[in-house]
């Protein structure tokens, strides 16, 4: 006797929207009680995974140093990868490796992870 197992279709747009609607919630909360908001990894503004929106012009703090050349006080432009994200200044081509901006990237690298593992994961579910 053979059984088949039904399997239902997820879209991974299914997925990952309620998968950061609860990060975005947990980070809202965290935050009031004193989380980084920029070491979130999700966005308050645009409601969706930071890299997703990390390019937005919103992004640019130059007070902060986020997705700021100092040297050429602009902004950054931003290359968003598979795994990790990429800044670099199109005036003086460097990638202005800062704290602030290593913060950035290193907060879009989870982000980016979250996304993929937790799309990933009704696929590998035992
Ligand atoms: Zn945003
Ligand atoms: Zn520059």
């Amino acid at each position: 006797m053979s059984r088949r197992r039904h399997l239902r279709l997820v879209t991974s747009d299914e997925v990952v929207d309620s998968t950061v609607v609860a990060v975005l919630a947990a980070e809202d909360l965290a935050e009031e009680l004193g989380l980084d908001p920029h070491a979130r990894v999700t966005c308050s503004l645009h409601r969706c995974w930071l890299h997703q929106c990390v390019s937005a012009p919103d992004h640019v703090i130059a007070v902060t140093g986020h997705r700021w050349c100092r040297s050429c006080a602009r902004s950054l432009e931003v290359v968003v990868g598979d795994v990790s994200i990429e800044l670099y200044c199109p005036s003086c081509g460097s990638a202005a490796d800062t704290v602030a901006n290593r913060q950035l990237v290193r907060a879009c690298r989870t982000s980016i992870a979250a996304m993929n593992g937790v799309a990933a994961l009704p696929l590998c579910a035992p």
